[in-house]
């Protein structure tokens, strides 16, 4: 059969060959190294953690080689809108060729590519390795009864194929009675013969060759996945796959239409999925059944995506959360990440070491940053609090600032939301008698002693240890035993040691049993402050 004929009476108008756009699409100039990646949503709305880990790894490799990563919309079996892009730019990833900002190897969606699939499945049939085949749905399904009837394997192969070997004028007349058609490669798999690829994460898999002459193209010129992949992936110049491991068991066909155009193929890394541990069992991470799964969890509760992304980089390399641990100082760019060292199996996703990490990021925070990021959150979710952190910037600055920036900083704050409930008490407009009713009354309790303490005792000016060496001596006025050997000795002589006093005067000012640091914030808080606070707290014992 004249195969270029048969091209040109399939295809009459499509003129542009595939050497035009490879010449409108050259070969990057970049690195040998450097890897061009891509995540290719398709437009199911808005992301979910599983979403943003998938394109967290071409993205983190992308740019650790000085590559580049590219966003796109795979919109050929599904027509909803294209929010997956709001996501990623929400959690800064650098996306650096996509469908709004565009590129030179677009468009980026794959709607608007159907002249290039058209003249990628000319240049098949013109060299015999696509045909047209007009068998309508029936049709199909009769094969498919016959198949399973047989207990043959479902597809259209070998002596199902029956288009396959149409003749020229039996083609001919059938597209002139206008029938419809779609263009299935003609495949040269065994299905007896086994393929051995290499896949970056899951090794050397071995797989039976596809045999199959799926549907590259369908009648109304739109691609399903796969040869809609090869082609753009291909233009766009993509290194490397990363995609779900579920399209392990389709890689066969895919690497069969790669050879077939003769293109070089790009490494594939199949990643496996987030998995979450329900009772003894591990399943998917699941949209539907896990709160934590959806973006607006970490949103709400202010978890910032910096956190996120660290969580995701131990995910990506067990390694990475020894070297963080290790390195406050250093940037995650700073890590050198490798696909060796990604699960095969699946990770758990574990929101409590989530929750652990963000504690570490926020607490290498600088205050003045803490404090901005803070207020970006409020701004939208608490708005009070917000102006009331407002108004006093340089006190809520001091006020984060205690046990921070020194070497081994305070792990209290988790994300955003807990800024209230952290430093809250340090304000007097929401500071009243509520602050203490979670508190157990000790013995010790006594309003005069701190009336006293903090009228002849407290000198803001003191350091540290003069502060401390003070209320040691102050103690033994009310029978607190300073030395704590002596006070486990003999307990019942005393109303309590000196580590009694110091919670005498936490509690008083700050309603809680644990605080940061009482030296700091005794610094901060007026006298105004602490009077209204001791009258608070004497109203309270009284009650
Ligand atoms: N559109 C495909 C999906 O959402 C993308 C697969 C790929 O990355 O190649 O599953």
């Amino acid at each position: 059969m004249d195969y270029k004929k048969l091209a040109d009476l399939l295809y009459p108008n499509v003129d542009k060959t595939i050497e035009d756009y490879e010449k409108m699409y050259p070969e990057r100039n970049l690195s040998e190294d450097a890897i061009v990646a891509r995540f290719a949503p398709s437009p199911t709305g808005r992301m979910h953690m599983g979403n943003l880990f998938a394109s967290f790894i071409p993205e983190t490799f992308a740019h650790q080689t000085n590559g580049i990563f590219i966003l796109r919309i795979e919109d050929t079996d599904d027509k909803r809108a294209i929010e997956n892009g709001e996501d990623l730019k929400a959690y800064k990833y650098r996306i650096d060729e996509d469908p709004i900002n565009g590129g030179s190897y677009g468009p980026y969606i794959q709607s608007q590519r159907k002249d290039i699939y058209s003249a990628f499945g000319k240049y098949l049939v013109s060299i015999g390795r696509a045909y047209p085949c007009f068998c309508s749905e029936e049709e199909i399904s009769q094969i498919r009864e016959i198949q399973t009837e047989k207990k043959d394997r479902i597809g259209y192969y070998g002596k199902y194929a029956k288009c396959r070997d149409l003749t020229y004028e039996e083609i001919e007349e059938k597209i002139k009675n206008g029938n419809p058609w779609v263009l299935r490669l003609k495949s040269n798999g065994d299905f007896n013969k086994k393929i051995v690829f290499k896949d970056l994460i899951k090794g050397t898999i071995e797989i039976p060759e596809n045999d199959i002459d799926h549907v590259l193209i369908k009648s109304d010129g739109i691609p399903p996945y796969a040869f809609a992949h090869v082609v753009d992936d291909h233009l766009m110049r993509i290194t490397h796959v990363t995609r779900d491991d579920s399209y392990i068991s389709s890689v066969p066909y895919h690497l069969e239409i790669w050879e077939s155009f003769g293109f070089k193929v790009p490494k594939y890394a199949h990643i496996s999925p987030l998995n979450k541990k329900e009772g003894e069992t591990v399943r998917k991470l699941s949209k539907r059944k896990d709160p934590e799964a959806a973006v607006s969890f970490y949103n709400e509760r202010g978890i910032p995506e910096e956190a996120v992304k660290l969580y995701f980089a131990t995910l990506l390399n067990s390694n990475f959360e020894e070297w963080y641990n290790q390195n406050p100082n250093s940037d995650i760019k700073e890590f050198k990440f490798t696909f060796d060292k990604m699960s095969k199996a699946g990770s758990l996703f574990d929101i409590e070491k989530l929750i652990n990490i963000s504690k570490t990021y926020f607490s290498r925070l600088k205050a003045s940053n803490l404090y901005d990021k803070t207020l970006e959150y409020l701004n939208t979710y608490d708005k009070d609090f917000y102006e009331l952190l407002k108004n006093n910037k340089e006190y809520t600055i001091s006020v984060l600032n205690i046990e921070r920036e020194v070497p081994r900083p305070r792990k209290d704050i988790s994300c955003y939301s807990d800024v209230k409930k952290e430093i809250s008490f340090m304000f007097d407009e929401l500071f009243n008698k509520d602050n203490y009713k979670t508190l157990e009354i000790k013995k010790f309790y006594k309003p005069e002693i701190l009336e006293d303490y903090f009228e002849n005792v407290y000198n803001k000016e003191d350091e540290k240890q003069d502060w401390f060496n003070k209320i040691k001596e102050f103690s033994v006025k009310y029978n607190f035993c300073p030395d704590n050997k002596e006070y486990k000795l003999n307990p019942d002589k005393y109303l309590g040691n000196v580590s009694d006093i110091c919670e005498l005067i936490r509690v008083m000012v700050t309603g809680r049993i644990m605080s940061p640091d009482l030296y700091e914030i005794l610094k901060l808080l007026s006298k105004e402050s602490i009077n209204k606070r001791i009258n608070l707290f004497k109203e309270f014992l009284n009650n």
